[in-house]
């Protein structure tokens, strides 16, 4: 298939430019005007309005017959979501891996990573993580990966589970300072020292959910009470409790010379703790799209569906981190999509609601919108966050998260100048209640290509059967 009229972000030159595209289940030639030097005979032109369910079949069973013309458009390397939790096997009344991979289809991801607390079992070792693949190995359509996980059930086994998860691919380590899950408890400072230790022999980053467990209790126990009250819930998580951890975290990095990635950052005081050490020292740090788009009086409107944990904080906070996004201090922008249905979502008391969002679809959305059309992130800096640099970071590029010749052909095409208003009614996730439902967005993934196939279209919905995505190893 040929990509016509392409408008990119071109890393080579470092310019945006107008190109087009030669791909099969790889990129494999990029030029302007390429289309120019190559026989039309036998071709035929479709322009992207022009595409439905029979044209899509047609080109995705015989792709080097067409030409499709994406003018107008804005086209980037498919999106990368390193952080969600699709929830199978286990908690499959959340999530499941068909749904949330659609979800991520539609919103112009190709790539996930998924999280190896929310399933059961966790995927702790080598044995729980092949009851998962197997679980989800043809449930998918798109790409993804997984991450081992360390925690304190069975932690004398860690050196061995960490070797057997490393021999299965797994793109890193997930570890919390703070949990309330029975099947995938906190670690201690010192256990998390000795993960860290293990993981760089393994040359492996570990994954911290940073907020400090000690912070988080006393401050609870304060503001616990009958009341439906946001605000206490907010006092309860406090930007301090990301705070206390991530400098915990960055004091044992240091001593023993550690790879991290601290996962969904929402206080902006925390995140400039690790810039001042982010260039001496592997640390890296992802915001989530909820972070960027919503603040705490938010709460007033959007009630629970807007519950995550760690909560939303303040436009400071907000206004900080979108700073930060641009100038490269934060790595990229992930959903840490985890949906619940409503009975868990609103069970009448704040406090017991169930904490995540389904955000995989909304993501490019929101950083299209608000970012770059809202003029805070260039073309160039908008590619690097919802794509190449999750792929740099976990290991995945340039076969994921580049549009240079040999890279996968993954690209999600975005019409710029539509203005739409979501509805959670448009999720494709299990999820049933969405703090970005009725909000509008500038910018809409039209269509969502993955290895040279169409795997979604604005117009004709999911294009490929389960199972068309990939374990990436
Ligand atoms: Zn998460």
């Amino acid at each position: 298939m040929i990509l016509k009229n392409c408008y990119i972000y071109d890393e080579l030159t470092g310019q945006e430019k107008l190109v087009d595209f030669l791909v099969d289940e790889k990129i494999t030639a990029v030029k302007e005007e390429l289309a120019k030097t190559i026989s039309l005979e036998n071709k035929t032109t479709i322009k992207l309005n022009e595409l439905d369910q029979i044209k899509i079949a047609q080109i995705n069973e015989h792709s080097e017959k067409y030409i499709l013309d994406c003018e107008g458009t804005i086209t980037i390397p498919g999106g990368i979501d390193p952080h969600v939790h699709f929830d199978t096997p286990g908690f499959t009344h959340r999530e499941d891996f068909y749904h949330g991979s659609m979800s991520a289809a539609a919103g112009g991801v190709t790539t996930v990573i998924d999280m190896p607390c929310t399933s059961l079992p966790p995927v702790t070792d080598g044995k729980n993580f092949d009851e998962k693949f197997a679980a989800i190995k043809n449930e998918s359509v798109i790409d993804f990966g997984l991450y081992g996980g360390v925690c304190a059930n069975n932690f004398e086994q860690y050196e061995k589970s960490m070797e057997e998860l490393a021999g299965k691919k797994v793109k890193g380590f997930k570890t919390y300072f703070v949990s309330g899950m029975k099947t995938f408890p906190q670690i201690s400072l010192s256990q998390f020292e000795s993960i860290l230790l293990k993981a760089k022999e393994l040359n492996l980053p570990v994954l911290l959910h940073a907020e400090d467990s000690e912070v988080v209790s006393a401050m609870t126990k304060k503001y616990e009470n009958a009341n439906n009250d946001y605000l206490r819930y907010c006092n309860s998580r406090p930007a301090q409790a990301e705070i206390t951890a991530v400098k915990n975290a960055i004091e044992i990095v240091k001593r023993v010379d550690g790879n991290l990635h601290i996962v969904h950052v929402a206080s902006s005081e925390a995140a400039k703790l690790v810039n001042q050490v982010r260039t001496d020292y592997k640390i890296t740090y992802e915001t989530c799209s909820h972070y960027l788009f919503f603040t705490h009086d938010d709460f007033k409107t959007k009630g629970s569906s807007l519950k995550t944990a760690p909560v939303v904080k303040s436009k400071k906070d907000q206004l900080e981190l979108w700073k930060l996004l641009e100038d490269g201090n934060c790595s990229f922008v992930v959903s840490d999509h985890a949906p619940a249905p409503l009975y868990e979502k609103q069970t009448g008391s704040f406090w017991k609601d169930y904490g995540g969002i389904p955000g995989v679809q909304t993501l490019i959305p929101v950083i299209f919108s608000e970012g770059y059309k809202k003029q805070k992130l260039s073309l160039k800096r908008f590619t690097e966050v919802v794509s190449t640099n999750a792929a740099m970071r976990f290991n995945l590029y340039p076969k994921k998260g580049s549009l240079q010749p040999g890279s996968d052909a993954d690209f999600a095409i975005i019409n710029a100048n539509i203005s739409w208003k979501f509805e959670t009614g448009y999720l494709l996730s299990k999820g049933e209640t969405s703090p970005f439902d009725n909000e509008i967005f500038t910018g809409k993934v039209v269509l969502t290509i993955l290895r040279g196939k169409i795997i979604y279209s604005d117009a004709a919905g999911i294009a490929v059967e389960k199972g068309y995505g990939r374990f990436l190893t």
